[in-house]
């Protein structure tokens, strides 16, 4: 299994790839988390960030690949990964398919988590207050859906290009989405 999970701030990435990664047996990959890591454990990497990450803005495309390219060529290596939040541009995107088609790594799939933009904000203020994201404030907020809206949505057709695209309404209930996810991944699986 080797998938992407794309979708905006708030659109469940993080709660969907952890359980993705569950039921397939494989690695779940959060460019995000990873970030954050770095910036809790003081390395350089997470000093030369963690400004990005507390505006919302994304970090150098190089900083971004030499963290996660590793990763998921291992973790393919080793049976397939869940990815979530990379590539999160389209020159992010460029680039990582060249890197993961040589070794045969690339993805087989990618699932855009469809959440209206309101939804997205109302989800987003309610995780400020219980996760206490230095990201996670009104003001971050709209510049993260910028960023997303003018970067990562042209990846929308990028992987629809490709044929890898897959589309679901994520405005329900987790576990909804969860059972239309593994359905649409079988689905797609059987063909
Ligand atoms: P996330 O947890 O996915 O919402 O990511 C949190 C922050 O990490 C983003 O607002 C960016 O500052 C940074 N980030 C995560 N993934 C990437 C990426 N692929 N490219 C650049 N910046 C990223």
């Amino acid at each position: 299994m080797r998938t992407m999970l794309l979708g905006g701030p708030g659109s469940g990435k993080g709660t969907q790839g952890q359980r993705l990664a569950r039921h397939y047996g494989v690695p779940h990959i959060a460019s995000g988390d990873l970030l954050r890591a770095e910036v809790r454990a003081g390395t350089d990497l997470g000093r030369q960030v963690a400004g990005c990450l507390d505006a919302g803005r994304l970090v150098p495309d190089e900083l971004i690949s030499d963290l996660m390219l590793p990763a998921v060529l291992s973790a393919a290596e080793a049976g397939g990964y869940i990815l979530d939040g990379f590539p999160r541009s389209v020159a992010q995107a460029v680039s990582a398919d060249a890197a993961l088609a040589e070794s045969g790594a690339g993805l087989q799939s990618v699932l855009f988590l469809a959440v209206a933009e309101q939804e997205l904000v109302r989800r987003l203020l309610e995780r400020a207050e219980s996760a206490g994201r230095s990201d996670d404030t009104a003001e971050v907020i709209a510049d993260r859906l910028r960023v997303f809206e003018a970067e990562t949505r042209p990846l929308i057709e990028h992987y629809r290009a490709q044929r890898l695209l897959i589309e679901m309404a994520a405005d329900q209930p987790a576990d909804r989405v969860t059972e239309a996810i593994l359905a649409a991944l079988e689905a797609r699986d059987g063909k």
